[in-house]
């Protein structure tokens, strides 16, 4: 494309963006404003106008999938693989790896099963997670802290870590000299070597600063004082730099990422420029005026045609919910058109198995991005064999294999299109992988493929997209379906600190800014964790957005009435019987509002712990870390008050409709059976 096709179109604001020159820019805007745009533009047009070599320009971003959209998006404005594109772990890697070749090193291994590693490190003590204990080193680490500063730093960000601070900063000692003694490393130690690397050498900082000089960051406000401190050394003293971001659309801080980072850009950076975009782009009005609830600020100037209102459907529970789901789907395909054009978001992974399976099962087609991808494919994994093996040339063996693909008929039968899509697939992760190596080899191409998540390889076949709000970020589709919103999922059962709970707002407002055209909310009010069915709130965040959608006038003809079926449904819940044990029966029978236990601190420390032991079997039942069931507060104050009814339970802080429609009885039961903790 040349210059002029490349900045036509584009508003002032977007324009003053693509076409500055000089010193650090900095693009701060709303969702659909275009950020990402812009970005690519830029690089786009200084190649064009001569201003830059495409080879010597670093375009990063936080995850793969965004990494993804970004190449994509540049192989549209008509750049092949030379410009490197990708996130902070798979870059560092590829210039460790050239590193370690020049020194004759032999690269230490990548740790990929990071908890079982971490459990046989240390000593963790029963019931704790190693999961959860990793979380918390790489909260630590992605913020910078040693083991030294943890206790006190972890004590300011109010953190619950799983064992005491002082237990935890052990652990990262242990877990640290683990790895260097059987020589791994996981992602954060990439990012520490490299800038250990940048470091160290001048003259090796000179020379890759010398290849990438041209550096641009997309999502900026995830970036974490980690990777901002390994960008600040490939960047050396040099002025270019340029990064756009949403703080309303940080959603990383519960890893460590810093949206201040972006907030006082401008602030660590004199006579850098900086450029707020006003526009709106992607959504239509009502998207808009729905979206406008969930964010702070002014809401953003829509420029898309009016679309249909937005809908809100309670559905008696979760499976109603998924069918009610295929449904919505069906019918928008007969206007949007291909499937592809829908996406179906949810909060948490786990939800997405569901909806996945009745999808299915009434034969729509979709694609469940966090599951095994293409790459675990047979076929793809014997390529992958052959381009990694010693000895090959990568880009002699991934050119070959190109050729191959254009000379081959069109494919007759599925499977036979599955598996070139899955191909195609591979041989563009190749090709990106040898725009950022200068020195590709099989061990590296090994390597490089291992930093991918495995699920977000782009597979051609037309179907639904599955996938998490956080996997969403900065994707957009025609038709969004938002399900499962209630409370414990929209916020997050475990998101407690105001700041937390400001997090699963903007989470909502990422999901919900992903929309074209038209958009679907839905709740279910029963749902099946394990075996039994529980009743499930509405999402408190829904209020704003509901009253946004009443503002747009009268419903759809073709919303569903569920109200009598969810009556219906939480009447069906509140006559399953009891737990089956004697102990269920004795206190179905008790008056309805006993009194609280009397001042007993011996039966208050047994409660509190048989309150624990309970505590630990259900998050292990569930898979979920323990203070997703109830935190150490609440626990702490059904130990003391050990309330005999639900009444009396509910009126404990932290126990919400939700948990005690969950663990109601099961409390209640626990907490009045002193012969078995006693
Ligand atoms: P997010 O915050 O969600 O990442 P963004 O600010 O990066 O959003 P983009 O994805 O770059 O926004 O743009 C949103 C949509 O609007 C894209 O489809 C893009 O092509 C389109 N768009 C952006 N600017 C313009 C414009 N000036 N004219 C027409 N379409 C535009
Ligand atoms: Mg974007």
């Amino acid at each position: 494309m040349d210059a002029d096709q490349l900045v036509a179109g584009l508003n002032e604001a977007q324009l003053a963006a693509v076409t500055a020159t000089g010193g650090p820019v900095v693009v701060m805007a709303g969702a659909g404003s275009g950020k990402t745009r812009v970005l690519t533009r830029r690089i786009a047009w200084r190649i064009a106008t001569d201003d830059t070599d495409p080879t010597r320009v670093l375009a990063l971003t936080f995850t793969r999938k965004a990494a993804g959209e970004l190449r994509h998006r540049l192989r549209t404005l008509g750049l092949r693989d030379e410009v490197a594109a990708g996130t902070f772990h798979g870059i560092a890697l590829v210039q460790l790896r050239r590193r370690w070749a020049d020194r004759n090193t032999t690269p230490p291994a990548i740790l990929d099963r990071r908890s079982r590693f971490l459990a046989r490190a240390a000593s963790l003590g029963r019931g704790v997670r190693a999961s959860d204990v990793l979380a918390e080193i790489d909260w630590a680490r992605a913020r910078l802290i040693t083991p030294e500063q943890y206790s006190m730093a972890a004590a300011e960000a109010g953190r619950t870590p799983p064992i005491t601070a002082d237990q935890l900063a052990d652990v990262m000692v242990r877990f640290a000299q683990e790895k260097r003694r059987r020589r791994m490393v996981d992602f954060d130690d990439l990012l520490e070597l490299a800038i250990r690397d940048l470091q160290s050498d001048p003259g090796y900082a000179e020379a890759v600063r010398w290849r990438y000089r041209h550096l641009c960051v997309d999502e900026f406000q995830d970036v974490n004082p980690l990777q901002y401190e390994l960008l600040s050394h490939w960047r050396g003293d040099r002025p270019d730099l340029f990064v756009v971001g949403d703080t309303n659309q940080a959603i990383y801080g519960w890893n460590g990422a810093e949206p201040d980072l972006l907030a006082t850009f401008a602030r660590r950076e004199p006579g850098a420029t900086v450029i707020t975009l006003a526009d709106n782009y992607r959504s239509s009005p009502q998207v808009l005026e729905l979206a406008a609830t969930l964010s702070d600020g002014p809401g953003l100037v829509a420029h898309r045609p009016d679309g249909p209102r937005p809908s809100v459907t309670a559905y008696p529970d979760d499976k109603a919910e998924a069918v009610g789901v295929a449904e919505r789907i069906r019918e928008a395909r007969r206007v949007a058109g291909s499937w592809s054009d829908q996406a179906v978001l949810v909060r948490t992974n786990a939800q997405l198995l569901l909806i996945e399976q009745t999808l299915n099962d009434l034969g729509v087609p979709a694609r469940h991005r966090a599951g095994a991808g293409p790459l675990a494919s047979p076929e793809v994994a014997s390529l992958i064999g052959q381009l990694t093996s010693p000895g090959v040339d990568v880009a002699d063996a991934a050119a070959e294999l190109s050729a191959e693909a254009t000379m081959e008929d069109a494919p007759t039968s599925g499977p036979e299109v599955e598996r070139r899509a899955n191909r195609a697939a591979l041989l563009r992760l190749v090709n990106d992988y040898l725009a950022v190596d200068p020195a590709p080899s099989g061990p590296g191409l090994a390597a490089w493929l291992s930093t991918l998540d495995g699920n977000d390889v782009a597979d051609n076949a037309d179907a639904v997209e599955l996938t998490t709000f956080h996997g969403a970020k900065g994707l957009e589709w025609p038709v969004v379906h938002v399900a499962g919103l209630e409370d414990g999922f929209v916020p997050i059962a475990y998101a407690e600190t105001g700041g937390q709970k400001a997090e699963e707002r903007r989470l909502f407002y990422v999901a919900v800014t992903r929309a074209e055209q038209e958009l679907h909310l839905s709740w279910a009010a029963a749902r099946t964790f394990t075996n039994r069915p529980v009743g499930r709130e509405v999402s408190p965040l829904l209020a704003g957005p509901a009253a946004a959608i009443s503002r747009l006038g009268v419903a759809p003809a073709h919303r569903v009435d569920w109200r009598a079926k969810i009556a219906a449904s939480r009447q069906r819940l509140a006559d399953a019987p009891p737990p089956s044990s004697a102990r269920g029966r004795r206190r179905a029978a008790q008056p309805a509002f006993a009194s609280a236990a009397a001042d007993d601190p011996a039966a208050e420390q047994r409660a509190y712990q048989a309150l624990r032991q309970w505590r630990q079997r259900r998050a292990r039942a569930s898979d979920v870390p323990v203070h997703v069931v109830l935190s150490d507060r609440t626990l702490r104050s059904l130990a003391r008050a050990r309330p005999t009814n639900r009444a009396a339970l509910a009126a404990i802080d932290g126990i919400g409709p939700s948990k005690l429609s969950r663990y109601g009885d099961d409390l209640i039961n626990l907490l009045n059976a002193p012969a078995e903790h006693a």
